[in-house]
Order: structure tokens, then C-alpha cells, then sequence
């Protein structure tokens, strides 16, 4: 399965003086089990593209390429799409609304009518795969979790669709350092363990750098770089023009290269700094 984007433009409120390009001939390719962050600054198109992966927003021209669908077409049955594509929205906590965190997770599989015996198996295993034990969690109420742990809840929602990709907007926004390490952690587990194709948008460098294989830079409805992390931090001055830059720690490392440390430009986490760093000390 694969996410295939054809010279998409969308633009809202057409012919009205509102008028708003949001994405402007946009291509790219998401392939079957990548990790793939789309990156860029509030406004960038990153939102509005998304909603286009599972046919939520429909193109104003251009074309996606679903699994080898084209969804843009009016005659595709989106339903389908949407099994199969993932969202889960900006603070998708507010959406939580039942008395009970099973009942909350059993909201979609019983919306596409599933016997009682599925929909159970569905929402232990997403639970399971956010790491919240079934018989500690399914009886509380969603409101009396930790902001962390509700969107957990809300993530595991989307989850017990089974969908096979998984598409995040800014999931680590609002929460305090230890909540954004354990999102990522667990959003890097459904990567890794469940082979789940993931889509992550975030304005987060540091995000970005921990744990996408891919990086898709947006600017002004259009594609300004991709590639792997290491190729689009290479872009220092183009990143810095459309005012996102680099992660923190690797100005800290080019600024020691200045300085005349043997130390690798391919440095963008706080770990990767350890260990040159470390290496250094060793050598020395
Ligand atoms: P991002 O997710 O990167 O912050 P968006 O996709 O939300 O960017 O927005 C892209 C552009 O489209 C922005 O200029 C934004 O103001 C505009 N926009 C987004 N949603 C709407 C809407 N519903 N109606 C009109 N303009 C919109």
C-alpha cells in the first residue's frame, strides 16, 4: 500500500475574496511502512493535506493515489479509504465523549456494524498496542486519565478501525516533556512492532529528528525539501529562510566543529550527541 500525491492544489473558499491557496501542486509518495514526518510552520498546508489522504477534503485539482486507488475519483467508496487510513486530529481528546474508555474505543468498529465478539477483540488490542492494560483502564472514565493518557485513548479509537496507515496531527502538542517522550515512544512502537505506516505532522525539529526515517518539509502550500533526516538538516539555510532550522543540539555540534572537535555533522539528537561526544573523550 502506498500514499501517492499528484500535483494537488486545494484551495479554499474559491472565487470569493477569502480566497486561499492552501496546497500548490504538491507531489510526493509515502510507501508501505515508512515513518514519514511532515514538517513545516503554522499555515504550511501541512493539515490540509493530510485531510486528503483519506478523502476528507477534496481536491480542487490533481490526484491521490490510494493502494492503488484513485480516491480522488468521485465513484471511489471512501468508507474503504478510511479503514484503511487512519487520523487522528490535533488535541483528538476533546472527541472523547462515552462513560467508559472501552465504550469510547468501541465507538468506530461498532459504527461499521461488527459483532459484539469483534468489537471487543478490537478494542483490547488497541489497547494493548497504547499500552493501556485492558482490565486496569476499560471501565474508567476517559476524563479521569492524564492528558497523555487520553490521547492514548483517542489514538487507540482510530486504531481499532485497523487501519494500516496511521496519520497523526501535531500529537505531542500541549503535553509536558514526559508526555511527548512517552507519545513518541509509543507512536515508534506502533511503527516497529505493528508495522504500521505512520504519518507525523509536527512543528517539532527535535520530534522529528528522534524518530522519522523521512522527512517531508512543507513552505507555503508546496514542497520545499525531502528526504532522509540527515539529507534535509543538511539544508541549514534553507530550513533557517522558511524559518524552522535545525534541532538545537546540531548548532551546538557544528559550532564544536567550528571550533576544531573531531566530531561528526550527522548529529541530531541529543543520544547521537552522547555518543560522539563520548567517543571523543575516549579518544583523547
Ligand atoms: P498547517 O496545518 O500547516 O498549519 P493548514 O493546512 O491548516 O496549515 O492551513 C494552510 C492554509 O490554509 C493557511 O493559510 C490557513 O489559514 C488556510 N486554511 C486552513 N483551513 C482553512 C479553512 N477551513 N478555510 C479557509 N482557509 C483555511
Amino acid at each position: 500500500m502506498s500514499i501517492k500525491v499528484e500535483n494537488l492544489k486545494h484551495v479554499y473558499m474559491p472565487k470569493t475574496p477569502f480566497e486561499k491557496i492552501a496546497l500548490d501542486n504538491v507531489n510526493m509518495e509515502i510507501q508501505d511502512g515508512e515513518f514519514v514526518a511532515l514538517i513545516g510552520h503554522t499555515g504550511s498546508g501541512k493539515s490540509t493535506l493530510i485531510q486528503h489522504f483519506n478523502g476528507l477534503l477534496e481536491a480542487t485539482s490533481g490526484k491521490i493515489i490510494v493502494d492503488g486507488t484513485e480516491i480522488t475519483d468521485k465513484k471511489v467508496n471512501l468508507t474503504d479509504v478510511r479503514k484503511k487510513v487512519g487520523l487522528v486530529f490535533q488535541y483528538p481528546e476533546y472527541q472523547l465523549f462515552e462513560e467508559t474508555i472501552a465504550e469510547d474505543i468501541a465507538f468506530g468498529p461498532k459504527n461499521l456494524g461488527l459483532d459484539t465478539e469483534e468489537i471487543k477483540k478490537r478494542v483490547i488490542r488497541s489497547m494493548e498496542m497504547v499500552g493501556l492494560d485492558y482490565e486496569t483502564y476499560k471501565d474508567k472514565s476517559p476524563f479521569d486519565l492524564s492528558g497523555g493518557q487520553k490521547r492514548r485513548v483517542a489514538i487507540a479509537g482510530v486504531i481499532a478501525m485497523k487501519p494500516t496507515t496511521l496519520i497523526l496531527d501535531e500529537p505531542t502538542a500541549g503535553l509536558d516533556p514526559k508526555g511527548r517522550d512517552d507519545i513518541l515512544d509509543q507512536i515508534s512502537k506502533l511503527h516497529k512492532e505493528y508495522n504500521m505506516t505512520i504519518i507525523l505532522v509536527s512543528h517539532s525539529m527535535e520530534d522529528v529528528a528522534k524518530i522519522a526515517e523521512r522527512i517531508v518539509v512543507m513552505n507555503h502550500g508546496k514542497v520545499a525539501l525531502q528526504g532522509a533526516p540527515a539529507e534535509v538538516f543538511k539544508e541549514v539555510d534553507t530550513l533557517e529562510r522558511i524559518g524552522l532550522g535545525v534541532p538545537q543540539v546540531t548548532y551546538l555540534i557544528r559550532e564544536l566543529r567550528k571550533k576544531g572537535l573531531p566530531i561528526s555533522d550527522n548529529v541530531f539528537t541529543i543520544e547521537e550527541a552522547k555518543k560522539e561526544l563520548r567517543k571523543i573523550l575516549k579518544d583523547n
